[in-house]
């Protein structure tokens, strides 16, 4: 393939696809144009601080009230203590209810 004529190797480009725009070089429309979708992409995907993203977990849910340390003395925070209490506090008027065993059986026949 080293010896292609250059005629060769404009028509091998893949134009419009970011391999176009990076390995090839290409700068026409439709090449920089998949090139700058694919950087907003990944821009979306990753932030542009990956860190900062990780830390946008969501407090004040009872999922996150299992792993949380944001409280005070390394404990949970207000809002999952809260989403905790809340919790129990659903579970418990239901057991009460006596609907328990129904919603339990709901859950397992959706697995
Ligand atoms: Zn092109
Ligand atoms: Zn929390």
């Amino acid at each position: 393939m080293s010896k292609s004529t250059k005629s060769e190797k404009t028509r091998r480009i893949p134009h419009g696809t970011v391999a176009g725009y990076r390995r090839f070089k290409c700068r026409c429309r439709r090449c920089h144009r998949a090139h700058t979708l694919a950087v907003r992409e990944w821009r979306a995907t990753h932030g542009a601080n990956p860190k900062k993203y990780r830390k946008e977990k969501k407090h004040g849910t009872r999922s996150m009230y299992k792993t949380c340390t944001a409280g005070p003395d390394g404990g949970k925070c207000e809002p999952c203590r809260d989403a905790n209490r809340e919790y129990q506090r659903t579970y418990m008027s239901l057991r009460r209810a006596g609907l328990l065993d129904s919603i339990a059986q709901a859950d397992a026949g959706k697995k």
